[in-house]
């Protein structure tokens, strides 16, 4: 593929992308959030790398991370996007530690992952799979990102594979519950999904200070 060919089907593929993003982020109420979203993508420190190991078929930061070790883009993207459960872990010398991410961002999270699955399966893309993509996904989030938010996103994953309705009161009910005091919950008929109870005990004004917009 020519340089020219690869500079503009890399252009098209991040419009692509953030059209899906938007589209879901209508469907949760913060279309604004879903129009800026990945914007850095456009920088010149990601652009020009990522048209470098354009190929179509994979992500080039996996390309670029294959032949080199590293990727400058990603190292970037990450660190100016919050929508990025990477941006939020900190103390890396000392194993890593995963902050709690604010509610508008795991939103945003959401509606990436959606559009990913958009991207790559087409047709094909149903809420199923992609709670069949989550269920693999968090097996490797133990050490960067906070048990509350992995329970976040095992509940929308699965009500969304059972009731195929984004919404964003829905994503505010599981998020008050995942980051809210566990003993709240535990002999609630509410709390649908939570058959394995994590060890987690939440603070109550944890939710009222990272679910502000
Ligand atoms: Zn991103």
């Amino acid at each position: 593929m020519s340089y020219i060919e690869k500079f503009f089907k890399h252009f098209w593929m991040i419009c692509k992308h953030k059209y899906w993003v938007f589209y879901f982020a209508c469907k949760c109420g913060i279309p604004v959030r879903g129009f800026l979203h990945d914007f850095s993508k456009f920088h010149p420190t990601e652009f020009f790398e990522s048209v470098k190991y354009y190929t179509g078929t994979k992500s080039p930061i996996v390309s670029c991370k294959e032949d080199k070790g590293y990727s400058l883009a990603w190292l970037h993207h990450k660190g100016h996007n919050p929508h990025h459960y990477e941006y939020w872990v900190d103390n890396l010398d000392k194993g890593g530690i995963p902050l709690l991410i604010p509610f508008k961002y795991c939103v945003e999270m959401t509606c990436d992952w959606l559009a990913a699955g958009k991207a790559y399966q087409g047709k094909e893309f149903s809420y199923e799979s992609e709670l069949k993509w989550w269920n693999n996904k968090k097996k490797e989030l133990q050490h960067s990102m906070d048990s509350r938010i992995i329970e976040f996103f095992e509940f929308v994953f699965n009500d969304l594979a059972y009731n195929k309705n984004l919404t964003k009161k829905m994503l505010d009910y599981y998020y008050h519950i995942a980051i809210s005091p566990r003993e709240k919950y535990v002999d609630n008929s509410e709390y649908e999904y939570g058959h394995n109870v994590p060890s987690h005990v939440g603070k109550d004004e944890d939710y009222y200070l990272y679910h502000k917009d």
